[in-house]
């Protein structure tokens, strides 16, 4: 074929733009992706916030608790007082006396213990708040990333329309026939159909072969396909 080297040629920048168009496809699928990974990353960092709060819950319960066992003694404390009124002995008043003495040792332990947890409430609010505002952060960061990918996207899509116009310009050029041999082996042989032959050497699945193929690879008569890949070869030269 006398016009087989322009053809070869051709099938070389074609296959250059091709490359590129599923390049950029497997970017553009990637895009999605990267957004989930990013939204799952934020989801996991507010499992912390969710656990502060958790830990808020369960010492406000436990501060009620504090307060309920404190009314119940002021309540039990009042009532020998009522009885001190009533007794009729020194014994029975010291008896009472006695009691309420250790009622109200306890309460004074169930008051700090309140105070305390009050303090542990507050250093809890402080974490909450803290928590709070490093998510915001993060949230913002979250934003501010899908932006960028959602620009890139659209930067990738612009890229492709002309990258896939320049091939469908540059496929009217081939040959029908060897336009069609030329897709099969790319849908084939995962994007790639065309390639050099580095010394003996096919640069698609680099297997050395028989010296006299580049032979006939350079004299450009026929299409000459690697007979362990398939592939069209073509001449560096
Ligand atoms: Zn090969």
């Amino acid at each position: 074929m006398e016009n087989l080297k322009d053809q070869i040629k051709l099938l070389v920048e074609l296959q250059g733009l091709d490359t590129h168009i599923f390049r950029l496809d497997d970017e553009l699928e990637s895009i999605p992706a990267a957004i989930n990974k990013k939204e799952e990353e934020f989801k996991e960092k507010n499992t912390n916030l969710k656990k502060l709060e958790d830990e808020l819950k369960a010492l406000v319960v436990k501060r009620k608790e504090k307060e309920g066992d404190l009314a119940t003694k002021e309540g039990a404390i009042r009532k020998f007082q009522q009885q001190q009124n009533l007794v009729k002995t020194n014994k029975e008043y010291s008896a009472l006396r006695d009691e309420i003495e250790r009622a109200k040792a306890d309460n004074s332990i169930i008051e700090e213990d309140i105070l305390k947890i009050f303090d542990e409430i507050d250093a809890e609010n402080k974490s909450i708040a803290k928590e709070k505002d490093f998510l915001k952060a993060e949230e913002a960061k979250f934003g501010e990333e899908k932006k960028r990918l959602a620009a890139e996207e659209g930067r990738l899509k612009g890229e492709l329309e002309g990258v896939k116009k320049q091939r469908e310009d540059l496929a009217a050029k081939v040959d029908k026939n060897i336009l069609k041999k030329y897709e099969r082996i790319v849908k084939n042989k995962d994007g790639l159909a065309v390639v050099a032959l580095k010394g003996d050497a096919c640069q698609g699945c680099f297997r050395v072969l028989p010296p006299q193929v580049a032979n006939e690879v350079k004299m450009n008569e026929e299409i000459i396909f690697c007979e362990y890949c398939a592939r069209i070869l073509y001449s560096e030269e």
